[in-house]
């Protein structure tokens, strides 16, 4: 079932969504080379808790043991952060966050270059994050799921790139994840219908070479089958009569 916020939800899941957003600042401006995933876990969990009725909404999800999935170069999403994973310099990290304020949730995640990375590396997050600018545009009051999907898979093939299939953006609210699913690729006027109130996380994985996915057997990273790099932006966004509203908006890098 699709669920509507109210007005109400919605702010508490921008006040959610604002501290994503601040963390992912952080976390990404902390991601050089030296530092490991876990002390980008650490520090990430400090900020969530630091305000007061936030929590970490990864930790104990499913029972994931983080408060960030961290998910370097060919790792696609739900890597697990670790001492042992040290940023190199020319890694790609993939940060992904959600935070928990009120009973409501927010969804989002940047790939930030460690160091100097190669071009094909860079222009693999520019068009990444220009497919999920395209399939936020796309979530219009009256369009569908479909034409978010066809957006953000049109950018993401003009580039020479692949979208992965098998994991897909979802309805967020009280619940982590809910329905809709909101592929990465789609036909437009195909699937639900968007309506004002609808709460969903829009998050292209775009990997350079082919879209096959496998699972390591942590049961959680999942990476490329052929080695390629991959990257992943999201946003929760609130559909609104007057146009798509990001809830979950990274500011300028903040200290902790
Ligand atoms: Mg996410
Ligand atoms: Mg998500």
């Amino acid at each position: 079932m699709i669920t509507i916020k109210s007005a109400r939800e919605i702010e508490s899941m921008a006040e959610a969504g604002r501290i994503v957003g601040e963390t992912l600042a952080l976390v990404g401006a902390r991601a050089v080379p030296g530092v490991s995933t876990a002390q980008l876990d650490e520090l990430a969990e400090e900020f969530i808790r630091s305000h007061p009725g936030a929590r970490p909404s990864f930790k104990g999800l499913y029972d994931f043991p983080a408060s960030l999935c961290t998910s370097i170069n060919d790792e696609i999403v739900h890597g697990i952060p670790s001492a042992r994973r040290v940023l190199k310099d020319g890694d790609i990290v993939s940060v992904d966050c959600g935070v928990c304020v009120e009973g409501l949730h927010g969804d989002s995640a940047i790939t930030v270059p460690v160091g100097e990375v190669s071009e094909a590396a860079e222009r693999l997050l520019r068009v990444t994050r220009d497919a999920l600018d395209a399939g936020i545009r796309a979530a219009q009051l009256g369009n569908h799921v479909g034409d978010i999907g066809h957006a953000v898979q049109r950018v993401a093939e003009a580039g020479g790139f692949s979208v992965v299939r098998e994991l897909v953006g979802h309805g967020i609210g009280t619940s982590f994840h809910e329905e809709p699913q909101v592929p990465n690729f789609g036909k437009p006027k195909r699937g639900p219908r968007l309506v004002a109130g609808m709460t969903i996380a829009i998050e292209p994985m775009v990997n350079v070479g082919k879209p096959d996915i496998r699972t390591l057997d942590d049961k959680w990273t999942v990476v490329t089958v052929d080695g390629t790099l991959s990257a992943h932006f999201e946003h929760t966004v609130a559909i609104q009569p007057d146009g798509p509203r990001i809830l979950t908006a990274v500011h300028a890098p903040v200290s902790a």
